[in-house]
């Protein structure tokens, strides 16, 4: 998969949200929150739980997201 940071023409491993780069830009403690989020969902149990268990994941996945994006500045 491509790194989803704008711009960045890296590719992730599987399991991993970001190209090495750009994970390592990823505060420690926003790191934390996607792993213990991730963890949390692949826990779920049943369908219904995996979908309540989702919404926190994704949302830590787009802050890690959006931080490394916002630091990165204005694109070229
Ligand atoms: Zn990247």
């Amino acid at each position: 998969m491509q790194c989803p940071i704008p711009g960045c023409t890296d590719s992730t491993r599987p399991g991993q949200l970001l190209c090495r780069l750009h994970w390592s830009a990823v505060p420690t403690e926003l790191k934390g929150r996607v792993w213990s989020t991730w963890r949390a969902f692949t826990k779920a149990v049943g369908h219904r739980a995996a979908l309540v268990a989702r919404q926190p994941y994704l949302d830590a996945r787009q802050a890690a997201i959006d931080h490394v994006a916002a630091a990165q500045g204005p694109l070229l």
